[in-house]
């Protein structure tokens, strides 16, 4: 089914859902293969999004998945009226927002077999959010069908796990990134060279292959965390790295808050300076759920940063095991052969656990700066 061409590196996942597919168009025999709720899971940019839309626009399309048709062409953007896509940029999926999507989703199709909902961030539902969902995949309606993407399947209720069927993509390989950005048009060093610095990670790779701006930020990243030298240049370091991710984040919530607010006001039918008590009520909500927005993607920017960082110390440890093959900082080869060269691949390993333990308690909400400032000085 040429609707999985954009998913690499996931032949078993492809096999499984092609079944489904095949399955859910056959009369006779529709129950093998194909279930009314799926969660997909794997690292980020492993495409579990994708893989959810290619697979409800396989079952929406009359020809089996073709990737030609409007059905299949809407469904992969989840403009198609059968399949609504829930993606939020928050920090949470609230109880009434899912409670509107059980009401949509209960409609019966208005094309095809199927009405789909794909929820790209099943993991951010509240607590009481993932209840409501769970009764509604519990008692489903005979043409609804629910795809669920979250990181790891621990990331989601156990009840709603053990009523999904799981599937779990894998990185995608260097090379298969670096094949599917050169499909793209972009040239092969270029497509390596983003493919290795973003490990596997499809939508980092093609943004980093074709940006300019980005590209730098990583150089600029990667110098400073080569210059530390003793406690007060890591401090420096850390400072740095913090404020930036901040100045980026803000700057990104300057151009989408005030448009927001506006036409939120507009929708509330303000009028000079007054707003009705329910419209206040509403602006109010919305201005603390841009601050925790504003919060994470500061969050998200340090994450890619110390994922470009360790980049670096993998590098270290290539030289430092005289394996230049695969390194992915080709431009900063003395540094880091300098560097190689003055420590132990023990020492560089340690380095690279620091890192992902400053990831992981990033991920936990620690407080960034104390975070970054503890890791500066561990990699000195
Ligand atoms: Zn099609």
């Amino acid at each position: 089914m040429r609707v999985f061409e954009e998913l690499i590196n996931q032949e078993r996942i492809i096999s499984i859902l092609v079944e489904a597919i095949t399955a859910s168009k056959d009369n006779e025999n529709s129950t093998q293969g194909m279930t009314h709720a799926w969660l997909f899971t794997g690292p980020p940019g492993s495409g579990r999004s994708n893989a959810a839309l290619a697979f409800a626009a396989g079952l929406v399309c009359k020809n089996n998945g073709c990737n030609e048709c409007t059905d299949c062409k809407t469904a992969i953007k989840g403009s198609h009226a059968d399949v609504e896509l829930i993606a939020t940029e928050g920090l949470s999926i609230k109880i009434g927002e899912i409670r509107e999507l059980i009401t949509r989703a209960s409609w019966s199709p208005s094309v095809g077999n199927y009405r789909v909902v794909v929820i790209e961030d099943a993991d951010r539902l509240t607590e009481s959010a993932a209840s409501a969902l769970l009764k509604a995949i519990e008692e489903p309606g005979l043409r609804t069908v629910w795809l669920l993407c979250a990181p790891s399947t621990t990331d989601v209720l156990p009840t709603i796990r053990s009523r999904t069927r799981s599937l779990v993509l894998r990185t995608p390989s260097t090379s298969a990134v670096a094949a599917l950005l050169e499909r793209e048009n972009i040239s092969p060093k270029m497509a390596e060279f983003a493919a290795r610095a973003s490990q596997g990670h499809i939508g980092r790779a093609r943004y980093l292959a074709l940006n300019g701006v980005a590209r730098s930020r990583r150089e600029a990243i990667l110098k400073i965390s080569l210059l530390i030298t003793d406690v007060a240049s890591a401090f420096k370091a850390a400072q740095v790295l913090v404020e930036a991710a901040k100045t980026e984040a803000e700057e990104d919530a300057e151009k989408r808050d005030g448009v927001e607010l506006a036409s939120l006001k507009e929708a509330w039918g303000q009028q000079g300076s007054k707003l009705t008590q329910g419209g206040s009520k509403a602006v109010k909500e919305l201005e603390k759920e841009q601050k925790s927005r504003t919060t994470r993607m500061v969050r998200d920017y340090l994450d890619r940063a110390l994922l470009d960082i360790a980049t670096l110390y993998r590098d270290i440890l290539l030289v430092q095991s005289n394996s230049h093959d695969s390194i992915i900082n080709g431009d900063l080869l003395g540094e880091i052969t300098e560097l190689a060269s003055k420590t132990t691949p023990e020492a560089t390993l340690r380095k690279l656990e620091s890192i992902m333990s400053a990831r992981n308690n990033l991920s936990h909400n620690a407080a960034p700066l104390l975070t970054i400032e503890a890791l500066m000085v561990s990699l000195k």
